[in-house]
């Protein structure tokens, strides 16, 4: 029997007082160490353990103060492939975005506050106008996100009345956005028209009665309907509803702010051709293809936007004083298109040239491949998808490392464990990193978090 086990337990005092204490004391506090050092013996005494060494005490409590104070929300490396991943934080932010959010935080601003007057001035001053120039809008308006803005819109323009949707529209987007249950929390009642695949002009029409307030139009964000299929294009949609009387309200979801074929991406309708289109109202997120912070921009007629901004559940879903800084530096980026790959990172990495993604994956995989040399490490050509619904169909090509042997999910798991973890995605017996998001400059910190060659 080794002295160790037959060490009673250490009292509370005689650990605080212990070497080892100091450095708990001065990274954790008092209160969090002394009560870390009572719950560990409570637990020993109750598990009948009554011998330890006072080091195994102080190295269990360090673990759990550690852990309890560690970050739960950590920055990773997405190489899933899928560039603006919701479970991953969608589009990664400018550093000039993301500073000017910090400063917006740390300090007083001018939110409302009217520097030019000293009255008290309009949140949505900082970012309305940009909108107007950005989409040709009359108004603007922005929340919390593309969701709350198509409650706000919905409740503002017809609660407790009809809006119309083609059954091909009526689209889920994960977690809890699903077009007929936003429509009722939103107080409006869903008026169903069309089929899946076929929705003509005169199913509107007909759909049309007193209890329609609007008519509406649903991207379909991720799916496509194809074969025997025939929608009702926007032009004609705004014809209809104009005709009775009723506004048109065009939810695009991911809505860019710039033609995308512009750089070879395929083309998503902005919200300058829904406008153009006869849409009254037209709502996108800020977080997918337009690069920014999660919000929801709606843009508009100004009679429409005036009643939104006079709803009270605008309060309820008003953005705050730092994602306003940040919208506001990316909706200004905007205004130099010619630099705009360079500058927002989310068009940067869709953009991103194959070659230039199969060099970073070639440096990636030696490295890989001399952390796990036991393992298969090869590169391959792969295709990333833009993800958060935007583009569903269509892929970027890319290059990932692809890593093979047994065991994958463990060392998937392993890879999630680094200090920033790696995330990939495993298919047909190989775990798979697509590099498109590590960016040359980034390179450098994933190798040095790659473990020693085991
Ligand atoms: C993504 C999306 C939404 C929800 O937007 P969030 O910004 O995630 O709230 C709504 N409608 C469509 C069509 C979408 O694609």
């Amino acid at each position: 029997m080794t002295t160790h086990a037959i060490s009673p337990l250490p009292s509370l005092d005689a650990l605080l007082r212990a070497p080892a204490a100091a450095v708990l004391l001065a990274r954790f506090g008092r209160s969090a160490t002394t009560e870390t050092f009572r719950r560990i013996l409570a637990e020993r005494r109750q598990a009948r353990l009554f011998h330890a060494p006072e080091a195994e005490i102080l190295d269990r409590a360090a673990d759990v103060l550690a852990a309890g104070f560690a970050r739960s929300q950590r920055p990773v490396f997405n190489l899933t492939g899928t560039v603006l991943h919701t479970n991953l934080g969608r589009a990664p932010m400018p550093p000039e975005a993301a500073a000017a959010a910090a400063e917006a935080m740390r300090s007083a601003t001018s939110l409302e506050y009217d520097l030019d007057t000293g009255k008290r001035g309009e949140r949505d001053s900082h970012i309305a106008p940009l909108l107007r120039r950005l989409t040709g809008a009359e108004a603007a308006t922005v929340v919390n996100n593309n969701a709350a803005a198509v409650v706000l819109v919905l409740n503002t323009l017809a609660s407790g009345k009809q809006v119309a949707v083609s059954r091909g529209e009526l689209i889920e987007i994960g977690g809890a956005f699903r077009v007929p249950d936003i429509m009722s929390r939103a107080g409006a009642v869903l008026k169903e028209v069309g089929t899946t695949n076929r929705t003509h002009a005169r199913d509107y029409a007909q759909a049309i009665g007193p209890e329609m307030a609007a008519l509406m139009r649903v991207h379909q964000a991720n799916y496509k309907i194809s074969g025997f299929t025939a929608s009702v294009p926007t032009e004609e949609l705004a014809r209809i509803a104009h005709a009775a009387g009723l506004p048109l309200i065009d939810d695009l979801g991911s809505g860019s702010l710039i033609d995308l074929a512009r750089w070879g991406l395929p083309h998503e309708t902005t919200p300058m051709e829904s406008l153009s289109a006869g849409a009254d109202v037209v709502t996108f997120s800020g977080d997918k293809l337009l690069g920014g912070p999660q919000a929801g921009l709606i843009v508009g007629s100004k009679a429409t936007i005036a009643q939104i901004d006079a709803n009270p559940l605008k309060r309820a879903l008003r953005l705050d004083k730092g994602r306003l800084a940040a919208l506001e530096v990316v909706l200004r980026l905007y205004l130099d298109p010619d630099r705009l790959a360079e500058k927002l990172p989310a068009l940067r990495l869709l953009t991103r040239a194959e070659a230039d993604i199969r060099a970073t994956a070639e440096r990636m995989a030696a490295l890989i491949q001399r952390a796990w040399p036991a393992r298969p490490v090869t590169v391959e050509a792969c295709r990333s998808q833009i993800g958060s619904g935007a583009l569903p169909v269509d892929l970027l090509p890319s290059a990932a490392v692809a890593i093979g042997g047994g065991g994958l999910e463990a060392l998937a798991s392993a890879l999630r464990g680094l200090p920033c973890p790696v995330i990939g995605r495993i298919a047909q017996d190989r775990l798979r990193l697509d590099c498109r998001c590590l960016e040359p400059a980034e390179e450098a910190m994933f190798a040095a978090q790659l473990p020693a060659a085991s």
